[in-house]
């Protein structure tokens, strides 16, 4: 069933999710601070409108792909003039909070809201194969289901609102926690006298084995088309791991979680992105951490 959607935020991840559904037969339109996302929108059949009311006004389904919670809160706070009954999808990854704090505001204006943040990247945003993970009611996920297949290849119902964003910043933690577990073992075995291939054979098939390691690995060589091999050019910038790993440390202290490794993690990844790592890959921190053990 073709869709009205307003779509607001056309960026790296946005831009291509809007022409994934326009491929879809879906009737999309969007808009974006940018000038040069605008554009690339255009090229790929999204209208554009002339600001973010402008573009949901009369939407059925309103998307939201925005760097933070408070981007997404601010335009909450003025696309409330889409049509009453309209559903919210807010894709950015935001703390969980403010996930809920942007339901209600939706919900105040007489409209419905989820949560459906995404794993997968720029080239999974592309090639419309992206996870959502899904913070809804049932009849909510039940219609947002369809569009978000058209999105990507895994729709995931986590629960109800905030669940989405939860599962977001909880697998994000172990990533990101596991990629510095993998980096010192690499740096840990270099000082021993051990081969990376050596330790990459044994531990992909043994019980280290993790997506950090067989998918991403942080030294070049032994998965040839992790970013080590190729100047650790961001696949996953260290700024969004950072990012992330704020958020889970956040919602950690919030609920009294210790969570020890992911706050040391967030600690480390918040100095890597601002520091040696911008602009990179995060598995690139293990060069740092070799520099830390020097
Ligand atoms: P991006 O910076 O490329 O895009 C965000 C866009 O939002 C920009 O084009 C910006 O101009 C626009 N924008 C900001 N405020 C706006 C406003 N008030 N009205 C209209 N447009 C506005 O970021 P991105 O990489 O597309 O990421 C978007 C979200 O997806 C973030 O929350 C990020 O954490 C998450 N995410 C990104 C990736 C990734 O690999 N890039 C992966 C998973 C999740």
């Amino acid at each position: 069933m073709s869709r009205t959607i307003g779509f607001v935020g056309l960026g790296n991840m946005g831009g291509p999710m809007a022409a994934n559904l326009v491929k879809a037969g879906h009737r999309v339109t969007g808009y974006d601070l940018a000038p040069q996302a605008r554009e690339r929108a255009a090229a790929a059949g999204v209208a554009i409108a002339a600001s973010a009311v402008a573009a949901v006004a009369g939407a059925e389904v309103v998307i939201t792909m925005l760097p933070a919670g408070r981007h997404v809160l601010e335009t909450y706070d003025v696309l409330t003039a889409a049509a009453r009954g309209a559903l919210f999808v807010d894709c950015s990854t935001i703390a969980v909070g403010d996930a809920r704090i942007a339901a209600d505001l939706a919900r105040t204006a007489g409209h419905r809201a989820v949560d459906a943040p995404v794993s997968g990247g720029v080239a999974g945003a592309e090639a419309a194969g992206l996870t959502f993970m899904v913070g809804a009611a049932d009849g909510d996920f039940a219609e947002v289901e369809p569009l978000l297949a058209a999105m990507g290849r895994r729709v995931v119902h986590c629960g109800g609102s905030g669940a989405g964003q939860a599962a977001k910043i909880c697998n994000n933690m172990i990533l990101g926690i596991s990629m510095i577990a993998v980096s010192e073992a690499f740096v840990l075995g270099e000082s021993l006298g051990l081969s990376n291939q050596a330790l990459f054979d044994v531990a992909a098939n043994a019980s280290g084995q993790c997506w950090a390691l067989t998918s991403n690995c942080p030294v070049p060589g032994p998965v040839p088309a992790s970013p080590a091999n190729h100047d650790y050019r961001a696949g996953f910038a260290a700024a969004l791991m950072a990012k992330d790993l704020g958020l889970a440390a956040d919602a950690a202290t919030a609920t009294a979680v210790p969570a020890e490794l992911g706050r040391r993690a967030a600690e480390l990844y918040a100095a890597f992105a601002a520091g040696e790592g911008a602009g990179l890959d995060f598995s690139a921190i293990i060069n740092t951490l070799r520099k830390d053990q020097a």
